[in-house]
């Protein structure tokens, strides 16, 4: 009953249960609203403890895709897929049945790669449908660079509130996970005068890096207490929680991270020490606003250049934490009220012929 609940109080469109026995698949498809356009989220793959997890997670990751394009302004809405990792799936025939179920709604609901999910998986939707992303076309570039090219803007725009200026000559920056997203954000660092230091479980990840770049580098757990500006949370979620919270020794915390914050009482926390945080679904953005501006499949009005839109995340997350000490409310809660702001429109789907139908 607590999920009908969940879906009535946060307003879901649809959502949808995709099961082929052969295949051993079982999925969860969400549309959570349309209102600004297509609901555009990717597809995971993943081990969940049970249904009621993956429901859970696919209704909260489809909303945050709402609200991570509305506050991009992108004309799209948010959904999001999960597939659950219960036992040995024919991929073939798993994705094939995805790509078939994605094409029954003939672009109201877009899809592409998420955690879990190659671009094979994605190749065999394609042999069902167009309504899913290709990364790999020409002309889309290096995603993950987009993305850290946003964070860097975040970082800018909380730099600027808390020292008056937004330059990094000088500051120091914590990366937490030098991955696809980190190692980027790590050379955006040092090309821009900060002093570097990092951490990641992956040997592997951090030779990479400690190769190119002059970086300091600590032990996993010892990333959250670096004396440092900012801290870039670039690996995995929920890393901002009761315990790390107290540890923090930084002004500033802009990263790529999905859900950094593991409660919305852990980002009143950081308010309430001062800590600006730099909204996870704002900042990490940019490989979707690039992809969205560069790509084919729909029509896009105001086509502008996707580095702009980009660089315009600085402004959007300035306006946040100006609001933010106006009406002494936590970053996170002004940047809800923002996106949420941009959903109030006369019509919803339910309304709307898209006109993307064959
Ligand atoms: P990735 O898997 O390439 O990199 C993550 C890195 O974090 C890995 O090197 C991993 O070893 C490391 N890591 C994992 N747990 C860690 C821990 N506890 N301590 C230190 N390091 C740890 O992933 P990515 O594509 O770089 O994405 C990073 C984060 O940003 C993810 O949360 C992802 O959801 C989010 N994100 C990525 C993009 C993108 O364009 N790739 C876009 C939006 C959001």
């Amino acid at each position: 009953m607590e999920y009908f609940d969940l879906i009535k109080k946060f307003d879901y469109e649809q959502v949808s249960i995709i099961q082929n026995k052969k295949a051993k698949l079982f999925a969860i498809d969400v549309i959570h609203n349309t209102t600004r356009g297509p609901a555009v989220g990717g597809t995971r793959f993943m081990k969940y403890k049970n249904e009621e997890d993956a429901l859970v997670d696919a209704l909260k990751l489809g909303r945050a895709m709402t609200y991570k394009n509305a506050a991009a302004g992108l004309s799209c809405g948010g959904g999001k897929t999960v597939i659950m990792d219960i036992e040995e799936m024919d991929r073939k025939l798993a994705f094939q049945t995805l790509g078939r179920f994605i094409e029954s709604f003939h672009g109201r609901r877009f899809t592409g790669r998420d955690l879990g999910v190659s671009t094979e998986d994605i190749d065999l939707m394609r042999t069902e449908t167009k309504w899913v992303a290709d990364e790999t076309s020409e002309g889309v570039g290096d995603l993950s660079e987009a993305t850290a090219f946003g964070v860097l803007q975040g970082i800018r725009a909380c730099l600027a509130e808390a020292y008056g200026t937004d330059s990094l000559k000088g500051r120091h920056i914590a990366v937490q996970g030098v991955g696809e997203v980190g190692y980027w954000v790590v050379k955006y660092g040092i090309e821009n005068g900060a002093k570097v230091t990092m951490a990641d479980i992956n040997k592997k990840a951090i030779e990479k890096t400690a190769k190119e770049f002059p970086v300091t580098v600590v032990a996993p757990d010892e990333i959250y207490e670096v004396d440092c500006d900012i801290f870039s949370p670039c690996a995995i979620g929920g890393i901002i929680n009761s315990e790390t919270v107290k540890k923090f020794r930084c002004k500033v915390i802009a990263g790529s991270a999905n859900n950094a914050l593991a409660t919305n009482e852990d980002g009143i926390a950081l308010f309430n020490r001062g800590i600006l945080y730099a909204t996870d679904y704002i900042v990490n953005a940019g490989a979707l606003i690039q992809w969205w501006y560069r790509q084919k499949t729909f029509k896009v009005k105001d086509r502008i250049d996707a580095r702009d839109a980009i660089s315009d995340l600085y402004s959007v997350i300035r306006n946040v934490l100006k609001e933010s000490k106006e009406k002494k409310l936590a970053p996170f809660i002004v940047a809800d009220q923002y996106a949420e702001s941009k959903l109030k429109k006369e019509k919803t789907y339910a309304d709307i012929n898209w006109g993307y139908a064959k």
